[in-house]
């Protein structure tokens, strides 16, 4: 497995495996990985000729009060995992190799979708993302990408901007992993203390009484949320930064549930925001 630090190294790499007619999965991460990224990992091994990793905690996908300086990072640790399932290159470039300028002028936006559920929690956080990827996408030229159900909001918003400008890439979502008490994996699960991070099931439990509901036929989504609410603050640790169901392709909140749903949420337990979601499908009627 190669480590490449450089823009320039890992496009030699790339003309190479495109000179040979190799494809390339690209699996883009932030690193301090875990078993959610080895899912993704596993699916582009089993699709792909190479497997590239991306590692970079991209500054332009944070707000100002957000964890950028704190967001955990173990680069040593990632390589052995990843070497470990098997991964060709890991590219692992510093926000200089990515942003050599002191300010960045060129932005990929996606509006509408992203103006709700974290997109309007956190504003410029998807311009930040869609960013990146393109950069990573025009770097690596990858055949296919993966990208996690976890961030359902994220996967819809790169399939749109792939869609609308013609990105010769095809995006793979791939299912959310969790740990054996159903909490979803997370690099931020590493913040929470022994007791936050029993609170943080609440996440989880809020989203199987919602599944309750829906299949003893609540479909007023304004009584699932009241249920989904006491569950969450069943745990004084907990603040609900929002909790929404939405139509899953357009990510509109809907007030009646009679088509596919995505119901996602996001909780601070204590300091530590925390995002889950499931998506149900309706038998039209
Ligand atoms: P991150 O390093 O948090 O930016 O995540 C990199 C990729 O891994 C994203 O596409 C995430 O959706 C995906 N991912 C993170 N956690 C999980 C998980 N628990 N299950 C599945 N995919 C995940």
């Amino acid at each position: 497995m190669k480590l490449l630090k450089s823009i320039e190294e890992v496009r030699e790499y790339i003309l190479n495996c495109k000179n040979k007619n190799f494809s390339i999965g690209l699996v883009p991460t932030m690193g301090y990985l875990h078993e959610g990224h080895g899912s993704l990992i596993k699916q582009a091994r089993k699709n792909n000729d190479k497997v590239v990793v991306s590692i970079f905690v991209n500054p332009i996908q944070f707000g100002p009060t957000e964890d950028l300086s704190t967001y955990p990072r173990d680069l040593e640790k990632d390589s052995l995992f990843c070497e470990s399932l098997g991964v060709d290159v890991i590219f692992a470039p510093s926000s200089k190799k990515m942003y050599p300028s002191n300010s960045i002028s060129t932005f990929v936006t996606v509006n509408n979708i992203t103006e709700v559920l974290c997109g309007a929690k956190r504003p410029g956080h998807f311009q930040g993302v869609c960013t990146v990827v393109s950069k990573l996408f025009n770097i690596i030229s990858p055949t296919r990408a993966y990208f996690g159900e976890k961030d359902y909001q994220q996967l819809t918003v790169i399939k749109t901007m792939v869609k609308e400008l013609n990105f010769p890439v095809e995006i793979i979502g791939c299912p959310i992993v969790r740990e054996d008490d159903l909490l979803a994996k997370s690099s931020r699960n590493s913040y929470l203390s022994n007791t936050e991070r029993q609170d943080a099931l609440v996440l989880y439990k809020s989203l199987l009484k919602c599944k309750d509901l829906i299949s003893t036929g609540e479909f007023i989504t304004a009584n699932i949320k009241k249920e989904m609410e006491a569950i969450i603050h069943s745990v004084s640790s907990s603040k609900i930064d929002y909790i929404d169901i939405v139509d899953t392709n357009n990510l509109m909140p809907v007030e009646l549930i009679n088509h596919d749903v995505l119901v996602a949420l996001a909780v601070y337990i204590g300091e530590t925001r925390l995002i889950d979601n499931m998506t149900f499908k309706i038998k039209e009627a």
